[in-house]
């Protein structure tokens, strides 16, 4: 049999129609294929309506060899997909005594007061010719049909159930179907570059890999304060795509050097806090414009007890003199958003705190507020140790919300390339 090699995915549910619920498995089941060196080449998303739905499943057959569908496998009227895969694939359904036996017996298990209700028996219905998948968390079993060279798989919604259920199957049957190639990715991130400038650089590395024995694709992202490079190699095992994909890493992280914080895709808190630890050094935030943002990143990593002391938001003039003892004197002479206050704010934080770093941040968020020497978006971050301190303008563009992402991303950085 040929094997598998180009999937479509539909996520079923018409709340994933509505601006309350995003599809978060398809992510899921892309990365596993994606391992098994099958491609996804679109998905979709569709309501709970038969009709929509047997021409997504019908269009995709027509385009693919695997099609995975999630969600509507449940046991009331708006769950169809079962019954519409049946359809187009021209199968009758038939109740699977032995399944609803075992639905039964897992509902008296689950210690329900009454017994399981009539319509449970719809996920027992099953297709003429397709395998049942044992859920091992919740009533709906999965389901598998061939048709041909072709494969349908029907996972059941809730994520908790999907997970596990499409990792066994990764393991057994879509193991058997597929060609043994792997594609792994890894994403890159770096702060203090432009994208274009990037693309430029790595331009070369791009080239060289495209026609390489184990192929790296690259995609660049702009994100806010931060840009990141996808790479993906697909090599004829896991171990070789890794292999291909490491080298590839290394010959990025020697163009672009100190720029690049995390080669795992990790966050900056999380590059920043793995520093702390491993210099042993302790870290307090005094936090004017930023609000608390950047001790609230700092304690999203787990573990950020071992450095972060604490985080003063001192927004006031008076709350910088009283809190953080930054001369009232300075503020008055140099304005509360300028270099001096922010290292007043660094130096007086890191001291009261009896702390190794200390980091102060000041400037105007917007929308009002500025002037026409410090404009929206002027922000100053400062940073100071025991024997070094630094203190930088910023002029970050965006919104409130964006100028405040900014500054703390500035930040955070500012202190890692410090202990880089
Ligand atoms: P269903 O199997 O359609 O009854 O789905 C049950 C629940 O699983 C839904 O209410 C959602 O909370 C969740 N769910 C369904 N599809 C998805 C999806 N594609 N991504 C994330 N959650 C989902
Ligand atoms: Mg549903």
């Amino acid at each position: 049999m040929r094997p598998l090699s180009r999937a479509a995915i539909l996520a079923v549910g018409s709340e994933l129609l509505t601006p309350f619920r995003t599809d978060t498995n398809s992510l899921h089941i892309t990365a596993q294929l994606n391992r098994l060196g099958v491609d996804v080449m679109f998905k979709s998303v569709v309501g709970d309506d038969r009709d929509e739905l047997l021409h997504a499943v019908r269009a995709a057959l027509d385009r693919v060899d695997l099609l995975v569908c999630c969600g509507g496998l449940g046991p009331t009227d708006d769950d169809v997909t079962r019954d519409v895969v049946a359809k187009a694939l021209g199968r009758d359904v038939r109740e699977d005594l032995g399944m609803t036996e075992r639905i039964r017996a897992r509902y008296v298990a689950r210690g329900f007061a009454m017994p399981m209700p009539e319509i449970n028996r719809r996920q027992a219905m099953v297709p003429t010719g397709a395998r049942v998948i044992e859920n091992r968390y919740g009533s709906a079993p999965g389901l598998w049909l061939e048709e041909g060279d072709r494969v349908v798989l029907l996972l059941p919604g809730p994520p908790g159930e999907l997970g596990p259920m499409l990792a066994a199957v990764v393991d057994s049957l879509l193991m058997e179907r597929v060609s043994g190639t792997a594609i792994v990715r890894r994403s890159i991130k770096m702060t203090g570059r432009i994208e274009s400038r990037t693309e430029e650089q790595l331009r070369p590395l791009y080239t060289e890999w495209s026609s390489a024995a184990v192929p790296v694709s690259a995609t660049i992202l702009a994100a806010l304060g931060q840009i990141e490079l996808h790479l993906s190699a697909r090599g004829p095992a896991a171990a070789a795509s890794e292999a291909a994909l490491s080298a590839a890493v290394r010959q990025v992280v020697a163009v672009l050097g100190g720029d690049v914080f995390s080669t795992e895709g990790h966050e900056l808190e999380r590059v920043l806090g793995d520093l702390l630890v491993a210099r042993a050094l302790r870290i307090a935030v005094a936090e004017s414009c930023t609000g608390g943002l950047i001790a609230s990143r700092l304690t999203d990593v787990p573990g950020s007890s071992r450095y972060l002391e604490r985080g003063v938001v001192a927004y006031s003039n008076e709350a910088k003199t009283e809190l953080l003892g930054v001369n009232a004197d300075i503020i008055a002479e140099h304005g509360a958003v300028s270099e001096p206050v922010a290292l007043a704010m660094a130096n007086g934080i890191r001291s009261r705190a009896r702390v190794d770093v200390g980091v102060g941040v000041t400037g105007i968020a917007g929308p009002d507020g500025g002037t026409p020497e410090k404009p929206v978006g002027t922000v100053v971050v400062a940073a100071a140790t025991a024997d070094w301190s630094r203190s930088r303008v910023f002029h970050f563009a965006g919104d409130r919300a964006q100028v405040k992402f900014q500054a703390s991303q500035a930040a955070l950085d500012m202190v890692r390339r410090m202990l880089s």
